[in-house]
């Protein structure tokens, strides 16, 4: 029982090591990746049910490093969250997607809207709401324009300094979007006390609306919830022909997925937009 209890321990360290060190390596390479122009962002569209028209897109972060390839946003994205760095990448996020914007309505004339994330340690750092604001008088963009997705994780602690931290980013106009709706605990209490506008559901619930009836009426439901409180409805991680033209049927606002796009280069949805207005 001694040598099976010693190897049980060492294979968790191991598993544990190989863990820590990956973690440690991306970390090491996250530090200066900003300054080695590692990052770009992709653009995802989202399509308006009604019309078929691309409305606006996301903006997702892609990072390459020379040493690990590419690293994924769900791995990176946490541990540039607990270093710290994801402010300076925030930063970085704003810039682009917002100097993007302004080129993609200028040259297509039309208001389309940019999502962007925003994680828990960006949202504590009132300097980048401030930054976003500048950003936005200097490029002449409309805060309205811009939405601003957070999740439920980022509404968890101190609920004094969380209302404060909404309500200016509503009166600056900014759009809130809830991310990943359905996910967490208490979605239902953070709509009633927070300034949200939009509602994002997540892609997991999206998945299974053609194959069982639970995922289609808590969608059904969650829509019909949504409308009641004035809130429009984006559906994430759309894939085939079938989820569209349920989430059709059941008034969805807006959808977003690789039935019509998987995020891409701006050049690419510049290319698509346009060719979607000559139309
Ligand atoms: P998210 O905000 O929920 O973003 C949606 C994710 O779903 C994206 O993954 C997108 O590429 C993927 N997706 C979109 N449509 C489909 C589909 O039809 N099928 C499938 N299977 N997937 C789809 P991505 O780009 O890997 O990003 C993962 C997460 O990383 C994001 O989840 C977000 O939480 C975070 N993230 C990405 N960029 C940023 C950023 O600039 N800042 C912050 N704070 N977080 C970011
Ligand atoms: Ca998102
Ligand atoms: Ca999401
Ligand atoms: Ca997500």
């Amino acid at each position: 029982a001694k040598t099976l209890g010693r190897n049980t321990y060492s294979f968790f360290t191991k598993a544990m090591n190989t863990q820590m060190l990956r973690r440690f390596k991306v970390e090491e390479q996250l530090h200066g990746a900003l300054e080695r122009e590692e990052f770009t962002l992709h653009y995802q569209p989202q399509i308006e049910v009604k019309t078929g028209k691309i409305i606006g897109a996301e903006a997702l972060l892609r990072w390459h490093n020379p040493a690990l390839g590419q690293v994924t946003p769900d791995e990176f994205i946490p541990i540039a969250e607990h270093s710290g760095l994801i402010v300076a990448i925030g930063k970085y996020v704003f810039n682009q997607a917002l100097s993007f914007l302004k080129t993609w309505q200028s040259h297509t004339e039309k208001p389309y809207t940019m999502a962007i994330n925003l994680s828990p340690r960006q949202f504590r750092d009132t300097e980048l709401l401030n930054l976003l604001q500048d950003s936005l008088n200097k490029l002449n963009i409309d805060a309205q324009q811009i939405e601003l997705e957070i999740t439920e994780g980022l509404l968890l602690g101190d609920q004094t300094h969380i209302q404060q931290a909404l309500q200016t980013i509503n009166d600056l106009g900014f759009t809130l979007a809830m991310d990943d709706f359905g996910t967490g605990y208490s979605s239902l209490n953070y709509l009633r006390k927070y300034p949200f506008k939009t509602l994002k559901i997540d892609r997991s619930f999206i998945q299974g609306i053609a194959l069982n009836t639970s995922d289609y009426n808590l969608v059904k439901a969650t829509i019909a919830m949504s409308h009641s409180l004035d809130l429009t409805v984006i559906a994430e991680g759309v894939e085939t022909q079938q989820q569209l033209a349920i989430l059709s049927k059941l008034g969805c606002n807006t959808v977003q997925g690789y039935y019509f796009s998987k995020p891409i280069l701006a050049a690419q949805l510049l290319e698509l937009s346009t060719q979607q207005s000559a139309e």
